[in-house]
């Protein structure tokens, strides 16, 4: 638990995106994360390709997963990701699901459980998407989720879909 500003805490951090060269987006939003103050990577997962979840009519995923060790609070390091999401051009549209050049998700965040209008953690489709579930597992295979259980026994209820690391 954090318990002063100076304590610092474990977060993981989806990545995804399906356009303008969607390795180079993950690529760069990485090392924007890192450049955040207060804010220190300590693991990256490696690339892997998805499908697309919702409408089909939109390009092939890369996603990868990180973990990041930092003192700022929840709200604070979800609107930097907001802003990375927006240099790197993402537009916000209606429909859900679509097309984007950079998701960035707050999967966990230490061992809380948080439920704000703009932010759920851990994030709701954790547990459903092969796209989360393995790069996460890749770099964190003791962890145990908050309210949901551990990695090994989220990952083998999971299909693993059309997901592919990639080389
Ligand atoms: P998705 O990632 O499910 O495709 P979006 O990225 O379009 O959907 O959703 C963005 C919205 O989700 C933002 O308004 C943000 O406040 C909210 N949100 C809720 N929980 C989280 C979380 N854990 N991580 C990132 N955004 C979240
Ligand atoms: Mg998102």
């Amino acid at each position: 638990m954090q318990n002063s500003e100076t304590d610092l805490v474990t977060v993981y951090i989806g990545l995804g995106s399906n356009l303008a060269d969607p390795a180079e987006q993950i690529k760069s939003a990485r090392t924007a994360i890192t450049h955040v103050a207060g804010v220190k990577e300590l693991a990256f997962s490696g690339l892997y390709h998805s499908s697309p979840m919702g409408p089909q009519d939109q390009p092939d995923y890369v996603n990868a997963v990180m973990a990041v060790e930092t003192g700022l609070p929840p709200m604070d390091l979800l609107r930097c990701l907001q802003h990375i999401e927006n240099d790197h051009g993402r537009v916000r549209k209606a429909e859900r699901w679509g097309a984007r050049t950079l998701d960035l998700d707050m999967l966990i965040y230490d061992d809380q459980l948080i439920e704000l209008p703009d932010l759920i953690v851990p994030h709701p489709g954790l547990a459903e998407r092969a796209f989360v579930l393995y790069p996460l597992f890749e770099i964190a295979p003791q962890l145990v989720v908050p309210g949901k259980g551990n990695i090994a026994d989220l990952l083998a209820l999971c299909p693993l879909d059309e997901l592919k690391r990639l080389d």
